[in-house]
């Protein structure tokens, strides 16, 4: 007989989980069973968007669970409308398709690149770009396009993709000189691996390439959109527009929801029937999008996000000198350290502040947005206090 190795668990031990569990949430602030308050500025990864129980969420979402929670894409869909009129406008002219997650959402937009080049161009476009440094979800295919090894190399075979290095506009263009790639996928700042942020006129000349070779350039704004970086959508810092893009995390503000941006012309190659999903964009968590994209959009909501980001960085270069990179735009920043992050996790959580890890070396700090001046003080002074108990 099996021995269980964890007896005191139902659970499969997938995460490496930190030694605390919150039980309730406000503001920028949560706390644990034993009531500790922590500043919160990894925001459930980039996901708390307005911070823990934020009264418009609560109002709607309360209102919304008592009048009408799931009925399935078999009907009409009038918070699909009413949400996706909300974000079309802010980003580029075309159509959306909601889902449950971030995977989710590229797993949509990698079936619209494979309908563009085995339908809109015939089968002569299969080749799938995707960049080194990246990061696009768990699921197969979202798998297949990032490109960290060891999340990799137990589930191969994956269907194929060419890596390019981050920021490298020549080496794309070699890689696009035969007119078989249907799509290159790219993160406008690559955020799960340590938050790179590309050289300036980067995304421009991926737009320009695709342009000239027919291929579909796919923004995964998943970690990036809806404000995170200081504009709606990250692209936007280039004045370019994508020709798909996904969003997922932040949208909801804490309620699993992703969705797809596509041109028209590539929307319209999603003919009924070819693709589904059961819960995806149901009225509850068109709700949270709703009055998420409400709140974004309001005057000096994003005005915030580039103040306090700029504050952010700052005070982190002071704490950590030049030996330290400090990268990010907007309220997505990340430290580069020389010893495992997860140390300053641990110490920062003793000091009461929660701040997360990108990549294997990088400490990365994505609060609510709604995060105000003296919160961002408090969190300098927390984390500085955690950088020098290390020694
Ligand atoms: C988090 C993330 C995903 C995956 O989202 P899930 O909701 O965890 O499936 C994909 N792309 C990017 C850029 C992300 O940050």
């Amino acid at each position: 007989m099996n021995v269980p190795t964890t007896p005191t668990s139902f659970l499969i031990q997938n995460y490496r989980r930190q030694d605390v569990s919150f039980v309730r949430g406000a503001g920028c602030y949560l706390y644990d069973g034993a009531g500790r308050e922590y500043l919160d500025a990894f925001a459930g990864v980039a996901v708390c968007t307005l911070g823990h129980s934020h009264p418009k969420l609560v109002e709607t979402l309360s209102r919304q669970a008592a009048t009408l929670i799931h009925t399935s894409n078999h009907y009409g869909q009038l918070g699909q409308e009413e949400l996706a009129a909300s974000i079309v406008p802010q980003a580029f002219p075309g159509r959306m398709l909601f889902c449950n997650s971030g995977t989710e959402a590229n797993e949509a937009a990698y079936k619209l690149v494979r309908l563009w080049g085995n339908v809109a161009h015939e089968g002569r476009k299969r080749r799938i770009i995707a960049f080194e440094g990246g990061f696009h979800g768990r699921t197969l295919g979202s798998l297949s396009i990032t490109h960290t090894p060891s999340y990799r190399a137990p589930f191969e075979p994956l269907p194929p993709t060419d890596f390019v290095p981050f920021g490298d506009a020549d080496a794309l263009a070699a890689a696009m000189k035969k007119d078989d790639v249907a799509g290159v996928f790219l993160e406008p700042v690559q955020g799960e691996s340590g938050v790179h942020v590309p050289p300036p006129g980067f995304l421009a000349r991926v737009r320009e390439l695709c342009t000239r070779h027919q291929a579909l350039m796919v923004a995964d704004e998943i970690q990036t959109g809806i404000g995170r970086t200081g504009r709606m959508f990250c692209h936007q810092h280039e004045g370019i527009t994508p020709d798909v893009m996904s969003l997922a995390k932040g949208l909801g503000g804490g309620i699993p929801i992703g969705a797809v941006l596509a041109t028209e012309p590539v929307a319209a190659l999603l003919k009924p029937g070819l693709h589904g999903t059961t819960f995806g964009g149901n009225p509850f968590a068109c709700a949270a999008g709703l009055t998420v994209m409400k709140e974004v959009t309001s005057p000096g909501f994003l005005g915030n996000v580039v103040e306090r980001g700029l504050q952010l960085m700052e005070g982190l270069r002071r704490i950590f000198g030049p030996t330290h990179e400090v990268r990010g735009k907007g309220l997505l920043v990340g430290v580069q350290l020389q010893r495992p992050p997860t140390e300053l996790v641990k110490a920062a959580l003793a000091q009461g502040l929660v701040v997360g890890v990108a990549g294997n070396n990088t400490l990365r700090i994505a609060p609510a947005l709604i995060i105000t001046s003296a919160q961002v003080d408090e969190l300098l002074e927390k984390l500085a206090a955690a950088h020098r108990a290390q020694g």
